[in-house]
This record gives C-alpha cells, sequence and structure tokens, in this order.
C-alpha cells in the first residue's frame, strides 16, 4: 500500500542515523515477509482491540466478531491470548497507578515526527496520557533478542511524534518508553525529560535530512542485520575485508587478549556469510549467474509416505504396537500453547522448575549476569 510506510521510519532510525545513505540505497528494494512477521501482525491485531476494548469502549459484540476473525487465523494460537493478555495487564498496571484520574489511552496511534525527519511517521502500539506524563508501549512479539527501551531511537521518534500532537493539550514534562515482549519475559522501561527528549531530536535532524537526500557517510555496523543491501553493500564488504588485514597476527600463537578481539569479529563476520549464502542462492534459484556457484540438493531424509498403512502392515506380521511408537510428553512451549501460560501457571506452575543453563559465550556488552555454577545442582544439598 502507497505511504504506509515512511523512507525515515520509526523503527529502522537505529539504522537512518547510524548509515543515512542506507534509506535511498535500499528505498526500491523489495520487502519480504517472513512467516514469523506475519504472525506478529496477527498477535499486534490481538493487542489492538483488547487495548481498544478495555479503553474504548467497544461494543461487546464487535469485540466478538473481531476476536472471532483473529482467532481462525491458521497463524492463531491459544498462547497469543495469553502473551496479549501480559501486554493489557502491564498497561492497565500503569494505568490504575494514576490514583482517580483515568488516563487517556489509544491504540495503534499514527504519529508524526516529520519535524525532525523529513516526512517522518509511524504507528505506535499505545499511547497514554495522563497528568504530566507522556507514556510510550511498543509491543514485540519476536522470541529473537530482548530490546532495551534505554534510548531506543524507534520509540524516542514516536515519542517526540505524541509531543507533537497532543503537547498543546497537555502539560508533559516526563516521557516513558516502555517495551513488552512477553514471549521473552521480558518487559522494561526508560524514563526521559521532555528537554532531554525534544534535544535528541533536535540532534538527529541534519542527519535526518542527510538521509532523506540520500547523502552522508556509510557506516556498518549491528544495525545492518536489517538492511535490505545487507548482503551486496559494497561498504560493509570493505569492512570485514578490512578487518581481517587489520587483525595484528602475531609471529606463533594468539594471546588470549587476541582471542577476544578475534572473537568479537567473527560473530559478525559470521552473519555476514550467512547473509551473503541466502542471497546468492536466492539469485541462483531465480536464474542470475554468481560466478564460481551454483544450486545443489541438499541433504533429505528418508520417510514413510503412510505411516498408518505402514504401521498395519507390521503389525499384522507380528510387531507388537507398543514398538512402533514412542510416547513422550510434549514440550513445555506446546503444552503453553495448548493451555495458555497463565492457566498453565495455576494448574501446575509448582511443578515447573527451570535447571540453571549451560554456560555459553557472550560478549561483554550482553545484559545478562555472568555465568556462576549452582554448586548445590551440581553436587546436591547437604
Ligand atoms: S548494509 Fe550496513 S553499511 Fe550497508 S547500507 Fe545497509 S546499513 Fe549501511
Amino acid at each position: 500500500m502507497p505511504g504506509t510506510h515512511a523512507l525515515l521510519s520509526a523503527s529502522a532510525a537505529e539504522r537512518w542515523i547510524n548509515c543515512p545513505p542506507s534509506a535511498r540505497l535500499t528505498e526500491k528494494m523489495p520487502d519480504t515477509e517472513s512467516p514469523y512477521a506475519a504472525e506478529g501482525t496477527l498477535a499486534h491485531s490481538l493487542a489492538e482491540l483488547k487495548v481498544r476494548k478495555k479503553f474504548d469502549k467497544m461494543r461487546k459484540s464487535e469485540f466478538d466478531k473481531r476476536l472471532a476473525e483473529i482467532r481462525k487465523d491458521p497463524l492463531y494460537a491459544p498462547e497469543m491470548d495469553g502473551h496479549t493478555d501480559t501486554y493489557l495487564d502491564y498497561i492497565l498496571k500503569i494505568a490504575h497507578g494514576y490514583n482517580k484520574v483515568a488516563p487517556y489511552v489509544v491504540a495503534e496511534k499514527r504519529l508524526d515526527y516529520s519535524a525532525y525527519a523529513p516526512g517522518g511517521f509511524g504507528t505506535c502500539d499505545c499511547v497514554m496520557l495522563c497528568k504530566n506524563d507522556l507514556h510510550i508501549f511498543d509491543f514485540k512479539y519476536g522470541k529473537g533478542v530482548p530490546v532495551s527501551a534505554e534510548e531506543n531511537p524507534q520509540l524516542k521518534l514516536y515519542a517526540l511524534g505524541a509531543l507533537a500532537e497532543y503537547g498543546f493539550l497537555y502539560d508533559i514534562q516526563s516521557v516513558t518508553l516502555h517495551i513488552i515482549q512477553p514471549r521473552l519475559d521480558s518487559i522494561n522501561d526508560f524514563l526521559i525529560s521532555t528537554d532531554a527528549l525534544t534535544a535528541w531530536g533536535n540532534s538527529i535532524r541534519p542527519i535526518a535530512e542527510l538521509a532523506d537526500k540520500g547523502e552522508g557517510e556509510f557506516k556498518s555496523g549491528d544495525w545492518c542485520r536489517f538492511c535490505k543491501a545487507k548482503a551486496t553493500c559494497r561498504k560493509r564488504t570493505e569492512d570485514f575485508f578490512a578487518l581481517e588485514c587489520s587483525i595484528n597476527m602475531p609471529k606463533e600463537l594468539l594471546s588470549d587478549s587476541e582471542i577476544g578481539e578475534a572473537l568479537a569479529r567473527a560473530q559478525t563476520l559470521k552473519n555476514w556469510v550467512t547473509d551473503l549464502e541466502e542471497y546468492a542462492l536466492n539469485a541462483i534459484l531465480s536464474g542470475t549467474d554468481i560466478s564460481g556457484w551454483k544450486a545443489v540438493e541438499g541433504r533429505s531424509n528418508r520417510k514413510i509416505t503412510d505411516i498408518d498403512g505402514a504401521f498395519e502392515v507390521l503389525t499384522k506380521e507380528g510387531y507388537d504396537e507398543s514398538l512402533l511408537y514412542e510416547r513422550k510428553p510434549i514440550t513445555l512451549t506446546e503444552l503453553e500453547k495448548l493451555v495458555t501460560k497463565k492457566k498453565l501457571e495455576e494448574l501446575i506452575g509448582s511443578m515447573i522448575v527451570k535447571p540453571q543453563g549451560k554456560p555459553t559465550l557472550a560478549p561483554e556488552s550482553d545484559k545478562r549476569k555472568p555465568y556462576k555454577p549452582n554448586l548445590e545442582e551440581m553436587f546436591g544439598g547437604k
């Protein structure tokens, strides 16, 4: 649909702020929506419906009709109800924190921040205003990595849009940015004053103007993961090769500090190689020649085309049915899908434990605490 996405979108803000020319470079590249994105869109519709029912006084018949439509979608799973309830409960908790004053709450609000970024607008999952406070809520349905609300540019752009829209009705002094990722059990927030927010908006205005004109310096980094040019970008490629040459190789063996440096570089190289492989395979499959490469058939496993028919033959031959089937419990994730997270907690929460995870390597910047072995788990209590 034309006009549904801004060139300088809020969700891509980290990318275009760091690499301004990426906005125009990728402007006409096709979008590829994964099934996960479609699932996220459906979860957002459900979340919006629940917020609107609570705060918009939506008629029950309309709510029921829309809920039934969502539940008919093949991507719907009962766990989606549990996760959207977590989101709604969190918004309600903040709303109830305002004693005797009912906040103004609006879901899926289109906000215009073009005063800071040319043509900039975006749709915020939920906006709440009360007294001198503005709250910006962002519901993320992915199962990837927890996203921090701290100085989050996407949410700050929404907040600037909300200030422009409601600033003359409310004397907004402070802004809280909230990110709710129920599938990762992650909810975090960040408080910022309107002065600091506006100062940030002013600081990115010249960058946004460069991005709008397709000017500025290309700069590679973490944000390349979400760039449509991530496989074909010359700057990203040059930076990877530059990295390889810049490693100060010692004569014989690497020191521990060099191992740390090489590991940090290898992590980003791994992602880059995957991006290149995906790009080349897709190109070859659609008839483009990628010099020195071809597509071949990958490994496949044998399978029985008619399990019931095959097992009937085997049981008639005298093989006991109990030997042909494995009986094993479904996983906790599957149970949550079946029963919903909330109900499962009520029913068997006391029987669910989370053993300590195996030690895994992570960069220093990782938000998780350093690993400490649980001695009681290892050797048992006294
Ligand atoms: S891949 Fe990275 S460096 Fe290249 S245009 Fe995109 S964001 Fe910029």
